[in-house]
């Protein structure tokens, strides 16, 4: 007799583990179906996230920061070190043990909350039936009262630059050189090619970014774009902006990369070469034909608000659909998905969704840029305070940077916030948190903030909204 089971996922990244776990604790019988492959040949659970993305990318980002300071910010503390050394192996070694560590415990997670882990590959057939084929063995086939999926994404590759996994390499790939290359090639300064850059050149390689779009991060606020693109090239980043590139060919020792920019036709020779320009949905061999589920022409599995495909009992979560490709995302889908399937009532807010990019200073945002509001036609206002003014930032000799609040004239309701400095990525959940509860600047400016702390630049760029900054004077 064929398994059965009230919810089958397939996939085990942040969106679909979670989906899971969540699923089980309602009570419900859950199997999840996961094939991920590291470098050597062994499966884990975890996804893209955990096992080549959000982890392992800011365990370098941590470690290579920490060699960065301490070559060239201990001196300024009073603190000698000597000689400040690089052991890439070490280093690797650390970020290779953190991963395995956090994979492993999804198998504790799936344990304790009782869900069937499955490692193999998944496929949806017609009626709510799952073909399973496990990595050895035969393919099964497994009844679902209700499915889940979640398959996550794969790199876009390039035709004029295809991966060779040697010297023209994915952000995987990136992750686990085992010497700091010379000169590093990038293409593409979107999230990923920003974070790595910030890796390999803190830790000594040459940097060049090749980024196609005129602007640095389009989907920033301008004036927190604008001191990234001043910082980023303070630190060494060579960004060349509205580079079209022509030709990447590798050779034994390099990748000679041709581009066109502003000043006419350039040649670079680079170590090795990073592709960035994206992620599209892996969902390759996920589908039989007559599932029912549809594709969108960019090969996003379409879906409802709730994440509903076009299949009843049906549901699509994470990278694989449309929204940002973030992990947390991915996650408050699973949650959400599993509460309907339970029948409990259940919603994700997309318009207040963090994003964070782990450069230093990091950069982090929710909610509307300046020109999404002005494009609006909405009334507004806003206010700014500089990290140079904030006594925590000093301490931390971290002042680059500033928080600006956006709010209406009218109710006065925050619409967006815009972080680039020191710890971004965890300030910005005041923000998250006021906004997810339709907050006032007048909420943040009434809430008592400690002294000293980074969330203070939150509390007075809130005040200076209506030109009340107390530790500052931006008039
Ligand atoms: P994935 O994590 O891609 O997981 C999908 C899983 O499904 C995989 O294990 C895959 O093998 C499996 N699968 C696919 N098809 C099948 C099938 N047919 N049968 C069985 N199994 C299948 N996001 C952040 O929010 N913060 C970050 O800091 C961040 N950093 C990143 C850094 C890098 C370098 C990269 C590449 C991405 C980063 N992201 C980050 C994005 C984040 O990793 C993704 O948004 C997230 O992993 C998506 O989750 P998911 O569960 O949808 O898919
Ligand atoms: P991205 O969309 O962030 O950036 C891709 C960049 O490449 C863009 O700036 C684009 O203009 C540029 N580009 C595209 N084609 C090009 C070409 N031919 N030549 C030059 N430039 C080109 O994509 P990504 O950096 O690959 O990241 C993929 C996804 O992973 C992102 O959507 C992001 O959400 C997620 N991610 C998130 C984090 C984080 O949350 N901290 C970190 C890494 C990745």
């Amino acid at each position: 007799m064929s398994k059965s089971f009230d919810v089958v996922v397939i996939g085990a990244g942040p969106a679909g583990y979670i989906a899971a776990i969540r699923a089980a604790q309602h009570g419900m019988t859950v199997a999840c179906i996961d094939e991920w492959q590291n470098k050597d040949g062994k499966h884990a659970f975890g996804g893209t996230c955990l096992n080549a993305g959000c982890i392992p990318s800011k365990a370098l980002l941590e470690s290579s920061e920490l060699f960065h300071r301490a070559k060239h910010e201990f001196k300024k503390h009073g603190i000698m070190v000597g000689a400040v050394e690089l052991d890439i192996a070490a280093m690797q070694k650390r970020r290779a043990s953190i991963v395995r560590q956090l994979t492993g415990g999804i198998g504790g997670l799936f344990k304790a909350n009782k869900v069937e882990g499955l490692v193999g590959h998944g496929k949806l057939l017609a009626g709510k039936k799952v073909e399973f084929t496990p990595a050895a063995g035969e393919a099964e086939i497994i009844d679902a009262r209700h499915v889940i999926l979640a398959p996550g994404s794969t790199p876009m590759e390039l035709k004029l630059a295809p991966f060779d996994d040697d010297r023209i390499v994915d952000s995987w790939s990136a992750l686990e050189f085992d010497e700091v290359p010379e000169h590093l090639g990038v293409i593409g300064a979107g999230i990923i090619g920003l974070e790595l850059g910030s890796v390999w050149a803190r830790l000594g390689s040459k940097v060049t970014v090749l980024e196609a779009m005129d602007e640095l991060l389009f989907m920033t606020d301008r004036d927190v774009a604008s001191v990234a693109g001043k910082e980023f090239r303070k630190q060494g980043l060579d960004i060349r902006l509205g580079a079209k590139v022509t030709s990447a060919k590798a050779g034994k020792k390099g990748v000679k990369v041709e581009f066109d920019d502003a000043s006419g036709e350039q040649v670079i020779d680079v170590d090795i070469l990073i592709v960035a320009v994206g992620r599209r949905p892996f969902t390759d061999d996920l589908c039989a034909e007559d599932s029912g589920i549809q594709l969108d022409e960019r090969g996003f599995i379409v879906v409802d608000d709730a994440c509903r495909t076009r299949v009843k009992g049906v549901f699509a979560i994470g990278d694989c659909v449309r929204g940002p490709m973030l992990a947390h995302k991915g996650s408050e889908e699973g949650v959400m998905a599993a509460d309907l399937i339970a029948g409990e009532s259940s919603e994700v807010n997309y318009d207040v969704v963090p994003s964070v990019i782990y450069t230093a200073p990091e950069i982090a945002w929710v909610g509307k840029t300046e020109d999404e509001v002005k494009a609006s036609g909405r009334p507004y206002k806003t206010g700014s305070f500089p990290f140079a003014a904030s006594g925590r930032a000093k301490v931390m000799e971290q002042t680059s940077g500033m928080v600006k609040v956006i709010a209406a004239k009218d109710d006065d309701e925050i619409l967006g916030v815009h972080i680039i400095g020191p710890m971004a990525g965890e300030l910005i959940a005041e923000a998250v948190l006021a906004m997810e509860f339709s907050a006032s600047t007048e909420d943040v400016q009434r809430t008592i903030h400690a002294h000293p702390s980074l969330a203070e630049a939150i509390h007075e760029a809130a005040l200076a909204a209506d030109n009340r900054a107390l530790n500052f004077v931006n008039r």
